[in-house]
């Protein structure tokens, strides 16, 4: 979590301790990757690597401001600079850490999560990292949506005919975030899972979960089902 030089912590640092609670999220990444993927977050409560303060920078919000209009703002060099104070940080167990979410005290209408290479901790690799302001960490839905772009590389989903703009496939763009069906009073919409399409790109999806047509005979009938949702044996 980082904080300008002119502003205030807009939660208490433990308010992130309930993205690792697994009564608010139980297993997640286990649930949609059908048990390939287990995200470390969710396997010790509270997770190793949260920082249990908001660091302070060096600059005001004005700084990050880039544009001479004062609405586009530096969003990588505020990264660049969270992560500088991480770095400085000796509480933090690097080797523990499977990729960071930078946490920001303003707000802005835009979040990214991408890989990004990097030498933290003494440790150089690339690390998936999420840049979230206020709007996109409180909603764990957008957490999610970029930590899936940061780790799993994977896009944005699109039809035939244009973006993809609904809550069931957690790779969609621009929901509206104020009509969620599953919103939490204090985690904003929950992440409800990716598509089938992208879940067979990671590698996740199983045979059973899969429905192979039969050429013969010629009409056929299935039940098609939720993926991410009830018993998790739908196709
Ligand atoms: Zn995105």
């Amino acid at each position: 979590m980082c904080k300008t030089l002119d502003g205030d912590e807009p939660v208490p640092w433990n308010y992130f301790f309930g993205w690792g609670d697994p009564t608010l999220l139980p297993d997640y990444f286990t649930q949609v990757s059908n048990g390939k993927h287990k995200h470390v977050a969710e396997l010790v409560y509270p997770f190793p690597g949260l920082v249990d303060n908001w660091y302070r920078l060096s600059k005001t919000e004005a700084d990050y401001r880039d544009d001479p209009q004062g609405d586009i703002f530096d969003l990588q060099t505020f990264l660049e600079d969270c992560l500088a104070r991480a770095d400085d940080d000796p509480n933090i167990p690097w080797e523990l850490i499977g990729g960071i979410r930078v946490v920001a005290n303003f707000d802005y209408n835009w979040a990214t999560g991408s890989p990004l290479y990097a030498n933290l901790g003494g440790i150089s690799r690339i690390w998936p990292v999420t840049l979230l302001p206020k709007f996109a960490w409180s909603n764990l839905h957008v957490v999610t949506h970029e930590m899936h772009h940061a780790e799993q590389g994977f896009g944005h989903s699109i039809t035939w005919w244009d973006k993809r703009l609904n809550f069931f496939d957690i790779m969609s763009e621009n929901v509206n975030l104020n009509s969620c069906d599953n919103k939490h009073p204090l985690y904003g919409c929950l992440p409800m899972g990716p598509s089938s399409f992208w879940t067979s790109r990671a590698n996740w999806t199983t045979d059973d979960r899969v429905y192979f047509v039969d050429p013969e005979p010629s009409i056929q009938t299935f039940i098609l089902e939720s993926l991410h949702s009830g018993d998790n044996t739908g196709k």
